[in-house]
């Protein structure tokens, strides 16, 4: 078998010698994302079309070296971070929309698009793209596929697996798949559209989407209350989810998370005694959106809610929800190191929750920080850490344990949206019993047989 120089002049000339950098300053840029670890990468590649990821995983297969898929690096879990000695193939390079097809609702990308992108083409015909990450400015349509990411809307609208119709791919041994089809309805086959999504690039390289768009709501309205504890918000937000009106978005923050917004200059005063804050919004038409917030309003209302305001401008919205989307960098006001949890627990188990959250942060005398997509029962619960602190990091990864022990007791999960990545995959086990695991290592090794896409992700090293 030929160098690893070698394989690469060869590649480079199939591709061009623009396409791929193994210069240090090009490694090191995409040596990590949000998490704070690193690996640098043998070199980044930019292939341009899907025809250029099918030459570079035919290469790679051929030459035993791995690929780590890259969107943005945006994601929270380790899932874009190196597997040592591979090569980054970023998808930035592919940001072409290839379909745009309003009258059947639909629009064919490729995987490097930015998902606000998508979602600003969709709103030109009256049309929309529900998943609405907090990162949407700059996270790409691939890694969203990839991690199944959701965001506020996704507690009216679902996440990004309920938004695709179909996928071109490569598996790992340079098969191309295309999977699902361009109607609202399908029934053939399996469904490898819905497996490939949220497989983390374990399973194939994703290149092109197509994307399902629904109408647009004619009007939205924001709600903001304020409560006197964590309990009273996560109460309120079980009475939302269990009356028949659902909003578009129902987000909760706690003390913690409200402080550091302070810190960070986003966000007005706040009435005395403000524990936990909901924003609320509901979409619709005109006509029915009044009907709809007195309802949300009527459960909302309920012990502890100290303040509930209305009828922001334009302007206010989008200062609310600026905000709301830079906490998870505010939090870092608190210390400097956060290790991030995605729980979800069924929404009826809310305020129990946030309550466990409250003791295990006094029990192991670590801070914790709890934001998120309520109505989806989905919390990022943030242990801020030091990481030079060996004692504190100690009772965080106690700490850590404890939290995942309790959500699974709740019959909750490991990830709402964040994933797994390199972070979690220890977790694993906990959660999915030996069958389950056994038939999902079986269906990587049918994908990708010599394990060369994305390893050290999403499942849990072989025991
Ligand atoms: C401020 C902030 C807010 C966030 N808010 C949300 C939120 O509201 N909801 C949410 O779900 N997440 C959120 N995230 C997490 C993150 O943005 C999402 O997981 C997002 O989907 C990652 O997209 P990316 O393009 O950055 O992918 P990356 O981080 O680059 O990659 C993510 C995963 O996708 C794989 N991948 C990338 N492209 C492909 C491809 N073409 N084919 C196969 N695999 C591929 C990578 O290998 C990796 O495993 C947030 C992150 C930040 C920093």
């Amino acid at each position: 078998m030929p160098d690893l120089s070698t394989s690469l002049a060869n590649l480079e000339t199939t591709l061009g010698p623009e396409r791929i950098f193994t210069d240090l300053a090009t490694r090191n840029l995409y040596a990590s994302d949000e998490t704070p670890h690193q690996c640098i990468p043998q070199a980044v590649c930019f292939p341009r079309s899907h025809d250029e990821v099918l030459l570079l995983v035919r290469w790679a297969y051929t030459n035993s070296i791995a690929l780590t898929p890259r969107g943005a690096g945006s994601g929270n879990v380790g899932g874009a971070l190196p597997a040592p000695d591979s090569l980054v193939v970023s998808f930035e390079c592919m940001t072409r929309v290839l379909e745009f097809d309003p009258d059947n609702r639909l629009m064919v990308v490729e995987a490097g698009i930015i998902t606000d992108e998508v979602d600003r083409l969709a709103r030109s015909a009256g049309l929309m793209y529900a998943p609405d990450p907090g990162s949407g400015a700059y996270c790409r349509i691939g890694g969203n596929l990839a991690m199944n990411a959701a965001g506020p809307r996704c507690v009216k609208y679902g996440a990004t697996r309920d938004h695709i119709l179909g996928l071109r791919a490569i598996t790992g041994d340079g098969r191309e798949i295309r999977t699902g089809s361009r109607t609202s309805k399908y029934a053939t086959g399996y469904d490898l559209t819905r497996l490939l999504i949220g497989s983390e690039g374990t399973l194939a390289l994703i290149t092109e989407a197509t994307l399902k768009l629904i109408p647009a709501p004619e009007a939205v309205a924001t709600l903001r209350l304020c409560y006197t504890s964590t309990r009273a918000a996560c109460e309120a937000v079980i009475r939302v989810m269990r009356q028949p009106i659902v909003p578009c978005a129902l987000e909760f923050m706690d003390a913690r998370s409200i402080d550091a917004l302070h810190a960070y200059g986003d966000v007005q005063d706040l009435p005395a005694g403000t524990q936990a804050v909901l924003m609320v919004e509901a979409d619709g038409d005109t006509h029915t959106l009044p009907d709809q917030l007195t309802s949300l309003v009527r459960a909302l209302e309920g012990p502890g809610l100290i303040e509930s305001q209305s009828g922001f401008s334009k302007d206010e919205i989008q200062h609310l929800w600026t905000a709301r989307k830079s906490l998870s960098h505010a939090v870092k006001r608190i210390a400097p190191r956060k290790i991030n949890e995605d729980v979800v627990v069924p929404v009826s188990q809310l305020a129990d929750l946030v309550d466990a959250i409250d003791r295990l942060g006094h029990r192991w005398a670590v801070p914790l920080v709890a934001f998120g997509h309520a109505g989806n029962g989905n919390l990022h619960v943030n242990l801020m850490v030091h990481a030079d602190n060996t004692d504190e990091m100690a009772r965080a990864a106690a700490c850590r344990c404890e939290l995942v022990e309790t959500v699974l007791a709740m019959h909750g999960s490991l990830s709402g949206e964040h994933g797994i990545g390199s972070e979690k995959r220890h977790f694993l086990p906990l959660e999915i019993e030996p069958n389950t695991l056994a038939l999902m290592r079986q269906i990587k090794a049918q994908f990708d047989p010599a394990g060369i896409l994305n390893p050290g992700k999403k499942l849990p090293p072989t025991p």
